[in-house]
């Protein structure tokens, strides 16, 4: 008798004990999530969140449905806070050594002949741009010959200023967020094929969502089933959820679902994937055209469209941008991969043909390797010394 009530006692403590573990479980989730800056949930006279519905007449579903298992990360990178984002100067090394034969001979204080030839040879490897080389050495020069450039510390000091305007053009560089009630506002994001539009999506997610936005996906990109998979991958990071549907299904289908579901559960920001790779130039113009408008119709309200540009390719991506901005309206341009090219005055070229601001730069692969673009910041690692 005695021995089963002994043995009745362990079992009791064990329960007891293990209770308390699951107890203690479920609130460290939470802090973590809250944490690493969660979507915010809603105020208390919200109406709460209705979960995501199953797939009806539109071939999208949730990845990510409480209800539904979820893809396992590829690294554990949402446990961790925000790191501090790169340096321009760490990171334009491709760049930077282009100048820094024409940047020696100005610090020398020298002006001749193999000063301009190394500047010009300079910006023109770093895919100024021709048209935009000649003018702004023609306008340096024109200053030497009037005598407002006396030595090579004051080219050096007019290079930048001439290149700072240059940059300085184009309008705001804010992403304009409008934040209506019940409307969530979208972000698209067009470009070519490898660009790195995925990518870009995932940054900003995770940026956004820190900055305690409530945040939807939208895998319009349905050429690759890749490109859903790996936005549900960024998804994961930022702990938000992803609208995607079958390869090859309708990417406005995909869009009008994200935005009706945001606008349903309360998001307050979608970001929308598309492809950029269709049969002919016509049909990418129309489908871009119809996920625009769809993404506009109530209750969504387009407030980007982000053209997301490769640095590396430099001045051919020019020309897909003059095509992209010709399809839709574009409201800024996102340079990736400025890091580890030599071609990074794409975004003095890209500028200045454009009339778009370049609004965000991609620094690196990593999750916070996307920064806003920030002409000063530029021009100064661009010319510092080594
Ligand atoms: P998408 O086809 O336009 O969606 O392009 P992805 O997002 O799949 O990106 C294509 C490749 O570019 C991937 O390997 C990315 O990791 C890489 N990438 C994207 N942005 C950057 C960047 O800013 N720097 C570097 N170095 N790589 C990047």
């Amino acid at each position: 008798m005695i021995a089963i009530d002994f043995g009745v006692y362990i079992v009791v403590a064990i329960v007891v004990i293990a209770l308390g573990a699951a107890a203690g479980s479920v609130a460290l989730t939470r802090t973590r999530r809250r944490r690493r800056g969660a979507a915010p949930t809603a105020p208390p006279d919200a109406p709460p969140r209705p979960p995501l519905q199953a797939p009806t007449e539109t071939t999208t579903a949730p990845v990510e449905a409480p209800h539904a298992p979820t893809p396992a990360p590829a690294a554990p990178v949402a446990e961790a806070p925000p790191a501090a984002p790169p340096s321009y100067r760490s990171r334009l090394g491709g760049v930077r050594g282009l100048f820094s034969g024409a940047l020696s001979s100005m610090r020398a204080g020298r002006i001749d002949q193999d000063t301009w030839d190394s500047l010009e040879e300079a910006l023109i490897r770093a895919d100024v741009g021709v048209s935009t080389t000649t003018a702004l050495l023609d306008e340096l020069r024109s200053k030497v010959e009037t005598k407002q450039i006396h030595g090579g510390d004051d080219l050096l000091e007019a290079l930048g200023n001439s290149i700072r305007e240059l940059l300085h053009t184009g309008g705001s560089r804010e992403l304009h967020f409008d934040g209506r009630t019940g409307s969530p506002d979208v972000w698209l994001f067009v470009g070519v094929n490898g660009v790195g539009k995925t990518t870009t999506i995932g940054k900003l997610a995770r940026r956004q969502t820190t900055a305690g936005h409530s945040v939807l996906l939208a895998a319009g990109d349905t050429f690759r089933a890749a490109a859903a998979d790996q936005l549900a991958m960024w998804a994961e990071r930022a702990g938000t959820e992803i609208v995607r549907g079958a390869e090859g299904g309708d990417p406005s289908a995909i869009v009008f679902d994200a935005v009706q579901r945001a606008a349903a559960r309360g998001n307050d920001l979608v970001l929308a994937d598309t492809a950029g790779r269709l049969h002919t130039k016509v049909n990418l113009v129309e489908e871009l055209k119809k996920i625009r408008r769809v993404a506009d119709r109530d209750p969504g309200n387009v407030t980007e469209v982000l053209l997301v540009l490769d640095a590396t390719t430099g001045q051919n991506g020019l020309a897909q941008a003059r095509e992209f901005a010709d399809a839709v309206d574009v409201t800024g341009i996102v340079l990736t991969k400025l890091d580890g090219t030599a071609k990074g005055g794409i975004v003095i070229s890209v500028q200045r043909e454009l009339f778009v601001p370049v609004k965000l730069v991609g620094l690196g692969e990593g999750p916070d390797d996307l920064v806003d673009f920030d002409p000063d910041a530029f021009v100064d690692a661009l010319l510092a010394p080594d």
